[in-house]
């Protein structure tokens, strides 16, 4: 059983700017860097580009990259402190190992011995399915494509699922049923020709800076910005009609705007009739939706609506986006749907300056969910359960189709399966389900059951602590591969530095271990450029085809956007032109969405919603962001939002700390009284662990589709407390 060799707390204190990077000699005597590395942030979807000043193996800072055509040279708080992460104290640079005295270094060697001999022990002893992988939606293409080889093909496990689980699941299994392929319909270059842009969910502001300017260069083009979200966000305060919805209700409010596009005759529908299937069941289904009744339900008044709908569906052009805020719901692939629905019967997508997508979250949102770490899914996007798709890799894999695992675990229900005796060991890269995944004391007590855990990571995330081994991984700048930005755009990552110490770059360190279950041949991997080879030809003729794109197109192009079924093939910046969709008869499916409400709602005992996300300047598990100085004195501490009139309710004042308790544990942090969330509603970051942790909270109910936790929405009670009662929390 793996047990803590040291307290949480005194790692917790270890964080902050005391410890950040600092060159040998200081900042002020840095001088010339030796080079410069054109590469792309560590950290969102949007993947920046930025050019990284090394000196000495050392990143030392950055200067922007003004050629790369998304960002052309910006950068958010996140991009412009990354590199002080570079030498971080805490970096992992030893393979370490629990003893009784706590972690000890241990050579490479016996630390894969010990690995390879507890994966043997296990399947041996519970079944190959017994043993499962859990990775990052970080991890470049090749690194998420190796994770599924090295579980399907060297571990013979069908558990293996990624981070991605937490993120976009929502977004891809509706685009998926909607469209028949899991990508953006645009590139962001479509953004300023909109006329009317609807965002919903997403705090752009915050999460995903850059976009911003997108906006507002179609704001200034024009073009009413409609946004929708239970808090006033940055976004939200200069758009032309902000939606203050009631959480978990977005599908009854969409279902509203369709509702009055439709009474008015704003809709195609000879779009409708040539490229769609099922409008007549969504119209019958919003018929029910009359803009009173869907304000009844989300709490956005009727005037709003009927606005909203008639700029969506006058405007000559129009996109939709969104990301986690209706993503992460019991009904979050509902809630897509009901998006889809809305830009399909208005046909205002695959066309200049029309179209819909989701922001993806992660450095490789997009491309970490096409190559196979997803336990229902093979490279190229394909299905795991589909016979074709699965004699295709079986065959590119040189394995028989009955060795391929099926269906696996989604990572959500690992935790249960291991709480039920079915998993009982786990190998872990670049995830920190501690801090991400809801319920947390539900994750900690599934972690200590398990009999054999292994984590790969750079720095000891609070996951980590509770692994027997932990081996030094790379980070980003210290490898090249490739990603896949939230647009579609395939770019590369450039190696700028080597692993400090003893640390191992991720895919030598999977294919190690991989060569000791199985053969050399499956693994033969010399580089990140061998593995992207691979995965090309596995990808060739599936949904996620990258077979035209290779490292020297990508350098010359700037990126290259998938579908590239061929090295002479552009690739394809706007999905469906012509009203071509991606399922077999080239039509897209509409789907009838009845509003269901959140697993949990408010009742006397827990009368207020708690509703989650991020801030600028830190980004998912804190794992980097809360080692970067300057970013924790940005934000150092999670608060909690509360609106003023709720304030008031409950004898709350500026600067008092309040306990937020829901059915599962509670927090006692300091609250800051804010007109920007609704009455009804508060709201804490995630980005911290234990005692500040926001997921002690949450809901770990699943929306049954995607298998996303329900994050964004919980029922609270909220009651005056102090820093004192903060402070004796264990
Ligand atoms: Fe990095 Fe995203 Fe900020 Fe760009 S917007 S600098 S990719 S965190």
């Amino acid at each position: 059983m793996a047990k803590l060799t040291q307290p949480i707390d005194q790692m917790i204190d270890r964080f902050g700017p005391h410890l950040q990077f600092t060159p040998p000699g200081g900042w002020e005597d840095i001088g010339e860097p030796d080079k410069l590395v054109k590469t792309h942030c560590c950290f969102c979807g949007v993947q920046c580009g930025i050019q990284l000043k090394v000196k000495d193996n050392d990143v030392v800072g950055f200067e922007p990259w003004e050629e790369f055509p998304l960002n052309k040279g910006m950068l958010c708080p996140k991009g412009v402190k990354r590199y002080l992460q570079g030498r971080h104290p805490d970096r992992l640079t030893t393979p370490l190992k629990r003893t009784p005295n706590g972690f000890q270094p241990e050579t490479w060697d016996n630390a894969n011995d010990s690995i390879v001999e507890n994966i043997e022990k296990i399947q041996a002893e519970h079944g190959n399915d017994a043993f499962a992988v859990l990775s990052g939606a970080s991890l470049t293409n090749e690194k998420a494509y190796l994770m599924g080889k090295f579980a399907r093909v060297a571990l013979k496990t069908k558990n293996i699922d990624y981070n991605g689980r937490l993120c976009m699941v929502s977004a891809g299994a509706a685009n998926k049923m909607a469209f028949g392929i899991d990508r953006a319909a645009n590139p962001w270059s479509d953004i300023p020709l909109a006329k009317c842009i609807i965002v919903t969910g997403s705090n752009v502001g915050e999460c995903f800076p850059i976009l911003t300017s997108y906006l507002w260069e179609a704001r200034d083009n024009g073009a009413k910005i409609i946004v929708i979200d239970p808090r006033m966000t940055p976004i939200a305060r200069t758009a032309d009609l902000f939606l203050p919805v009631r959480p978990g209700r977005d599908s009854a409010l969409m279902n509203g705007i369709l509702h009055v596009c439709i009474k008015n005759g704003w809709i195609d529908e000879e779009f409708i009739e040539a490229h769609t299937h099922g409008f007549e069941e969504v119209r019958r289904k919003v018929e029910e939706y009359s803009p009173k009744v869907a304000e009844e339900i989300s709490g956005v008044p009727a005037k709003a609506i009927e606005q909203a709908a008639e700029w969506w569906g006058t405007s000559a052009t129009s996109i939709l986006m969104h990301a986690r805020g209706i993503e992460h719901h019991t009904q979050g692939t509902e809630n897509c749907l009901t998006c889809i629905n809305h830009a399909l019967a208005t046909g205002k997508i695959g066309k200049p300056g029309s179209g819909y997508f989701t922001i993806t979250g992660q450095g490789n949102g997009q491309g970490a969910r096409e190559h196979g770490q997803r336990c229902n899914q093979l490279p190229g996007a394909r299905d795991i359960e589909n016979p074709e798709h699965r004699a295709v890799v079986a065959e590119r894999w040189g394995i028989d189709e009955a060795e391929l695992p099926g269906l696996g675990m989604t990572a959500t229900e690992m935790m249960q399966a291991i709480h039920d005796g079915e998993i009982k060991g786990l190998l872990l890269m670049c995830f920190n389900p501690l801090v991400s995944l809801p319920d947390t004391e539900f994750t900690r007590t599934a972690l200590e059951k398990l009999e054999f855990f292994c984590v790969i990571d750079f720095f000891m995330s609070e996951t980590a602590w509770y692994a027997d081994i932990v081996l030094p991984g790379s980070a980003q700048e210290e490898d090249e591969g490739t990603v896949t930005t939230s647009e579609g755009r395939v770019v590369k990552i450039n190696k700028a530095v080597d692993p400090p110490g003893d640390a191992h770059v991720d895919w030598e360190i999977i294919c190690d271990i991989a060569r000791r279950l199985s053969t050399f041949e499956h693994f033969p991997f010399q580089n990140s450029e061998d593995i992207f080879r691979e995965l090309r030809v596995l990808s060739r003729g599936g949904i996620a085809d990258y077979y035209g794109i290779s490292y020297d197109r990508i350098e010359k192009e700037m990126g290259v956007f998938w579908p590239c079924p061929d090295k002479s093939h552009p690739g394809t910046p706007r999905l469906y032109e012509g009203g071509k969709f991606y399922h077999p008869d080239g039509k897209a499916k509409m789907h009838a969405v009845d509003y269901r409400p959140p697993d949990e709602d408010v009742d006397e005992a827990y009368p207020v919603i708690l509703t989650t996300g991020r801030v600028v300047s830190q980004f998912l598990s804190g794992t980097q962001t809360r080692r970067i100085g300057p970013l924790v004195e940005q934000y150092p501490e999670p608060i909690v939002e509360i609106h003023p009139n709720l304030a008031v309710e409950l004898g709350i004042e500026v600067g008092d700390w309040v306990r937020v308790e829901s059915r599962r544990s509670f927090v006692i942090l300091e609250c800051r009284i804010v007109k920007s969330i609704r009455p009804d509603t508060v709201f804490i970051p995630y980005h911290w662990p234990e005692k500040r942790s926001a997921n002690r909270l949450t809901n770990n109910a699943l929306d049954p589709i995607s298998k996303i936790p329900e994050f964004k929405v919980c029922a609270v009670r909220i009651e005056k407390s102090d820093r004192a009662a903060a402070e004796a929390v264990t």
